[in-house]
């Protein structure tokens, strides 16, 4: 989603706040990376928007990659907090002018300077993915403690045949 920065600045000066909704998906070298829901604001710094104006709210997101611990696919739910200030470059924070001169005398239309929604999104997951990433909660435990308790039983032998169980299973799949 592309929005006109002088679109915001109006609709700010008019409304105070303005709403957007984003929902996306993008490979990764890691896999799949959804942003299922991102309902945000734009929001002035400050009252009369003169220093500028940031984009604030919860993006829910989705990994769909492999489990660290087991190789297996996991789905990793996320949240990541966006409070990004948001300004199109060479674009004079709180101009109200649609037109600006440079030094040369040339002249640009501010409104013309637009804000590539999705990207700010995407480039903010990718700076938050998850560092833990598991099929489960207690992926390796699981394994461990099936060895444990199958092993515990009837000795150590049992416990190195059952991890050969598993490594093979694995190996098989
Ligand atoms: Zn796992």
């Amino acid at each position: 989603m592309v929005i006109i920065y002088k679109d915001i600045v109006d609709k700010l000066a008019e409304l105070g706040a303005l709403d957007v909704s984003v929902a996306l998906a993008f490979d990764d070298e890691l896999g799949r990376v959804e942003i299922t829901r991102f309902d945000g604001q734009f929001m002035k710094i400050d009252d009369d928007g003169e220093n500028g104006y940031y984009l604030t709210g919860e993006m829910e997101c989705r990994l769909d990659t492999l489990c660290d611990r087991c190789g297996e696919p996991a789905k990793v739910l996320f949240n990541v907090s966006v409070n990004m200030p948001i300004e199109p470059s060479g674009m004079p924070v709180g101009g109200s002018d649609s037109e600006v001169s440079d030094s040369e005398g040339d002249i640009f239309y501010s409104g013309a300077e637009s804000l590539d929604i999705d990207e700010l999104l995407r480039q903010e997951v990718l700076l938050n993915l998850p560092v833990k990433r598991l099929c489960s909660e207690n992926c390796r435990n699981t394994v461990l403690d099936e060895i444990v308790a199958k092993g515990a039983g009837d000795g150590w032998h049992s416990g190195l045949s059952t991890l050969k169980d598993v490594l093979g299973l694995k190996q098989a799949k």
